[in-house]
């Protein structure tokens, strides 16, 4: 793989990893943002912006890494050894991705490590309202097999939460039209029930006779205008997956569109599922218009909001401690 840093405006940085395939992704330091992953031949297959500002300016949480906690936190609060910790309320009363100071927005220090791209950052006690000054590592590779992996750690001086993930739109159609035709594939025998403000309940219900059933392959849209509550309460899938991985980096989902076909593998013990339910009409990077349901994000990581719900492992990351896990996308097509 070879890796190539180019200086944009200001202080961001634009950092291009490709193969001898010339299988490429570009990286930002801006929030570790995954802006493109471009097949050989051209075909992008990831939702993004031309320019580090207009990452800044839209919601969407395009590409970034998202931490130190990802999705919500109930009343936006958690409280450890009997101390509270306040957070942001950017969503109703919960707090969504860890607030406006969350890593997503964030410029990370680069440095290439053999052949590795690392994207450093620390984050002070408090910061966002979470505790221990922490050190976050990302580090990003791209195999000769069309793998690309992302392997997170988090580590702080205090006991802390952590829950880290990249929030990536991909469509693998080459970045156009909705992603309702993209077959689906998640191996995955239960999900974790979610309120109508998208906060996890604590129960754990099998997918089995419901719309989340996608043990055996089939289309995103084919079942998403279920009535079922569970549907209708988040506007299609936004829903969070427990696999059956046994925390070993194995495969874990499997999406094609026509041609393309992306294998997710990872380690982590849960993946969020969404379908861009919330993306307003807006033009994104070289014109493209996005719209509902343009792209899916498949945000591996920790159980949600498991610090504030019993029947959940708690999220705690002791002093010390590193939390870790890794996720890799690899890419197949047929050339035309
Ligand atoms: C959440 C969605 C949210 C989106 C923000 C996803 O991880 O589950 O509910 O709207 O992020 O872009």
């Amino acid at each position: 793989m070879i890796i190539t840093l180019q200086q944009l405006e200001e202080d961001y940085m634009l950092c291009h990893c490709e193969n001898q395939q010339g299988f490429a992704v570009d990286i930002l330091n801006l929030g570790g943002i995954v802006q493109n992953i471009t097949l050989p031949n051209g075909k992008e297959m990831v939702l993004g912006y031309d320019t580090p500002q207009e990452y800044l300016n839209h919601c969407y949480y395009f590409g970034a890494t998202i931490g130190p906690f990802a999705n919500r936190i109930s009343n936006a609060n958690y409280s450890l050894h009997g101390v509270n910790y306040p957070l942001e309320k950017n969503q109703g009363e919960h707090c969504l991705h860890s607030g406006s100071t969350g890593l997503h927005q964030k410029i990370f220090d680069v440095k290439i490590e053999g052949d590795c791209l690392l994207l450093h950052t620390t984050l002070p006690h408090l910061e966002g309202g979470f505790s221990g000054n922490r050190n976050i590592e990302l580090r990003y590779h791209v195999d000769e097999e069309n793998l690309f992996t992302i392997e997170y750690r988090g580590s702080s001086d205090k006991d802390t939460i952590f829950n880290l993930t990249n929030h990536s739109y991909f469509h693998l159609g080459g970045g156009y039209g909705d992603c309702l035709s993209h077959t689906m594939e998640i191996a995955s025998q239960q999900f974790t029930l979610n309120n109508g403000e998208s906060v996890p309940t604590g129960e754990i219900l099998p997918v089995e006779n419901t719309p989340l059933d996608f043990r055996v392959a089939k289309e995103i849209g084919a079942d998403i205008s279920s009535p079922l509550e569970i549907m209708t309460q988040c506007g299609g899938y936004d829903h969070n997956f427990i696999l059956d991985n046994q925390q070993e980096f194995q495969k874990v989902a499997i999406a094609t569109c026509g041609d393309v076909s992306m294998t997710l593998f990872s380690d982590c013990p849960c993946m969020q599922f969404y379908t861009g339910n919330f993306i307003d009409t807006h033009i994104g990077k070289k014109r493209s218009v996005y719209h509902k349901r343009s792209g899916f994000c498949l945000e591996t990581g920790d159980f949600p909001n498991g610090i504030n719900t019993p029947t959940f492992p708690s999220n705690i990351t002791k002093a010390g401690d590193i939390w870790q896990y890794k996720t890799g996308f690899q890419f197949s097509w047929k050339d035309e």
